[in-house]
C-alpha cells in the first residue's frame, strides 16, 4: 500500500491566501483585490495533531462550549491555536482534518496558469477517480519533466508541499486526492465550468493548451503538430482558443479511428481493439512559429522536435 498523499491542513491558513499560491495568476479582469495581511504562514501542526483537536472541538460543542472557550481549550491541551472559523466549520460539519477539502469549494479556486495547466493536462493524459471519499487526481505518463511540472502546479494549486513522481515500471506517477479539483476535473469534463479558469488571460489560455498539447499532441519529424483526444468538443474548444488568443489556424476535428478498430501497440507489440472514437486537430505549418512562441512543450523531446524542424526551415 502506497502512504496517502499529504492531506489538506484547511483551517489553519487562510484559504483565500492559499488560493493565491504561487501560481496565482494576477492579470485578468475577474481578479478581485483582495486583503493579504493575513496571508501569511501560520505554524501548522501535523496531521495527528489536528485530528486529535479535532475530535476534541467536537466534544467541547456538545458541552456547549463557546467558540473561544473551545479554542482556549484546544491550546491548553495542544498548545496549538486554532481559529475560531475553523472550529465553527468543524461543528457545523462544513469541514474536518480528514474529508480533502483544502480549499473547500470551487468558489475559493482562484485562476493560475498552474490550474489552467492542471486542467489541460487531465484532460489529456490525466485522470480522475473516486473511491469511497477519496477523490483522485492523477498522471501516469514517461516523461518525467511532464510529470514533475504536474505535480509543481497541484502543490502550488492547493498549497500543499511539493509532490514529487514515484516510478512505476518505466513510467512516473503522481497522485493527489482533492474533492474541490475532483469536482472541477472530473470525466466527461464540463467545458462550461472550466472556461472561467482556461480564458482567465493568455496566459492561462497558453497554459491549458501546453497541457493538453504535452499529453496528447504529437510532432512529427517533418514539424506536423497533430493533437489527438476523443472528446470531439475539446477539440473544437482547442482550435477556439488557439485562434482567438494566438491567431494558430488549425483544421479539424478530423476522425482519427473509430471504435473498435484493431491497433497495434508500439510498446508491447500486441494488438488491441480502441474502445472510444478519436479525432484529432492538426496545425496549419504556417502558425508553427506561432505556436512554439505562444505555447510550446514542457516535454522536452515535443519541445526540440519543433525547434528542430524551426531552424531547419528557418522560420526561427
Ligand atoms: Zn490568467
Amino acid at each position: 500500500m502506497r502512504e496517502p498523499v499529504e492531506g489538506p491542513r484547511e483551517g489553519f491558513q487562510e484559504v483565500k491566501g492559499m488560493a493565491q499560491g504561487p501560481g496565482f495568476c494576477p492579470e485578468g479582469e475577474e481578479v478581485k483585490k483582495t486583503d493579504n495581511t493575513k496571508t501569511k504562514r501560520k505554524e501548522i501542526p501535523p496531521r495527528e495533531l489536528r485530528i486529535k483537536a479535532y475530535n476534541d472541538v467536537l466534544k467541547l460543542g456538545k458541552r456547549g462550549l463557546s467558540l473561544t472557550k473551545i479554542r482556549e481549550e484546544i491550546h491548553r491541551k495542544y498548545g496549538v491555536w486554532i481559529d475560531t472559523t475553523t472550529i465553527s466549520r468543524w461543528l457545523r460539519g462544513v469541514s474536518s482534518p480528514y474529508n480533502g477539502r483544502w480549499i473547500p469549494s470551487l468558489e475559493l479556486l482562484e485562476p493560475s496558469e498552474d490550474l489552467a495547466n492542471v486542467i489541460g493536462v487531465v484532460l489529456g493524459d490525466g485522470y480522475t477517480r473516486e473511491k469511497g471519499d477519496r477523490c483522485v487526481i492523477g498522471l501516469k505518463a514517461k516523461d518525467k519533466e511532464f510529470v514533475e511540472k504536474f505535480g509543481r502546479c497541484l502543490a502550488n494549486i492547493l498549497g500543499r508541499k511539493p509532490i514529487r513522481p514515484r516510478k512505476e515500471a518505466r513510467r512516473y506517477v503522481i497522485e493527489i486526492t482533492s474533492k474541490t479539483l475532483y469536482e472541477l476535473l472530473k470525466k466527461p469534463v464540463d467545458l462550461k465550468r472550466i472556461r472561467r479558469y482556461v480564458e482567465h488571460c493568455p496566459k492561462c489560455a497558453a497554459a491549458f493548451l501546453r497541457g493538453l498539447f504535452d499529453s496528447e499532441g504529437h510532432v512529427q519529424k517533418a514539424g506536423y503538430i497533430y493533437l489527438h483526444n476523443t472528446n470531439y468538443e475539446v477539440l473544437v474548444y482547442a482550435q477556439r482558443l488557439l485562434w482567438r488568443y494566438f491567431g494558430i489556424e488549425s483544421t479539424g476535428p478530423w476522425p482519427h479511428k473509430q471504435k473498435g478498430t484493431t491497433m497495434h501497440d508500439p510498446r508491447t507489440g500486441k494488438q488491441y481493439k480502441t474502445n472510444e472514437d478519436c479525432y484529432y486537430l492538426y496545425i496549419r505549418a504556417e502558425s508553427l512559429p506561432k505556436f512554439y512562441r505562444n505555447i510550446g512543450f514542457t516535454i522536452s523531446r515535443k519541445q526540440k522536435r519543433l525547434e528542430d524542424y524551426l531552424r531547419r526551415t528557418g522560420k526561427i
